[in-house]
């Protein structure tokens, strides 16, 4: 249950997300890197959970600015933060959703998997629909097992009025699941950052610069027979006309589509104008 440190309602934020987003500009995603300074978190042979979740917080929030968010984190060096202030901060500047970022441990080395966690008290549905997104687009890529989707009791979850999910990567306390932790960092973050934007519905800049390479590559390829015919004839008819000083037809042969392209272009815009 929210507690009076809250000075926003649970619905607010239900309202605000039921809004389409058009622009990530001025979304607030607050990070919350686990631990840090006196508390190293949980410890593996070779790493601290502290420092490993440091560096993926630091890429997402990277890669979330890219994509146009407001990004604000609980730290950003080895320091520690009060799990009190880490909500305090998130609903203070009304973040719209809450990151915790961690790296699970047992007493078992045997020990792995990724898992997230929302409250365990009463939730909102965009809670809900936030550790779905988030789940749904890092378990599958991760290289361990899927240990669920799980609630508990956590602080920060409890306190943070913004839909809130703690992420538990891999265990540190595990060989191969802390290898992931300390040599994946962007596999983590990427993937983390993928479940963010798949919950506000904006598309992955990759696909983006795709489409818009393909558009490139349409330009520089070569033209069809059919398209080489015409073109000859377009550009004869503009050199007897006068449009054209020289003749394009000739060349034709070794021309893009692009560089067609321009010359119709020319065409067109001197012969109509004249
Ligand atoms: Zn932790």
């Amino acid at each position: 249950m929210a507690g009076p440190y809250n000075t926003l309602s649970r619905p607010y934020y239900a309202a605000h997300l039921k809004r389409t987003f058009q622009t990530t500009n001025g979304i607030l995603v607050f990070i919350d890197p686990g631990h840090g300074g006196q508390d190293p978190g949980a410890l593996g042979r070779y790493s601290r959970e502290s420092d490993n979740v440091l560096k993926v917080a630091k890429r997402v929030k990277e890669l979330l600015i890219h994509y146009g968010f407001t990004v604000m984190m609980a730290r950003e060096a080895d320091k520690w933060v009060t799990l009190e202030s880490r909500s305090d901060l998130a609903n203070r500047y009304r973040s719209v959703i809450f990151l915790s970022l961690h790296n699970n441990s047992a007493k078992a080395s045997t020990a792995t998997g990724f898992e997230t966690f929302i409250y365990s008290g009463p939730v909102g549905s965009e809670t809900v629909r936030l550790q779905n997104a988030l789940h749904s687009a890092i378990a599958p890529q991760l290289p361990i097992v899927d240990r669920g989707k799980k609630r508990a009791n956590f602080s920060v979850l409890r306190r943070t009025v913004a839909p809130a999910c703690l992420i538990e990567y891999a265990f540190i306390n595990n060989a191969s699941d802390e290898k992931l932790l300390m040599n994946e960092v962007e596999l983590l973050a990427q993937t983390t950052v993928n479940g963010v934007l798949q919950f506000f519905g904006v598309a992955k800049k990759v696909e983006a610069s795709t489409s818009k390479s393909k558009e490139v590559d349409e330009m520089a390829k070569q033209l069809t027979p059919t398209q080489q015919k015409d073109a000859k004839k377009l550009f004869a008819h503009a050199y007897r006309q006068g449009v054209f000083s020289a003749d394009h037809s000739k060349t034709v042969d070794k021309m893009t589509v692009g560089q067609v392209a321009m010359l119709t272009m020319q065409y067109v815009a001197r012969s109509t104008t004249k």
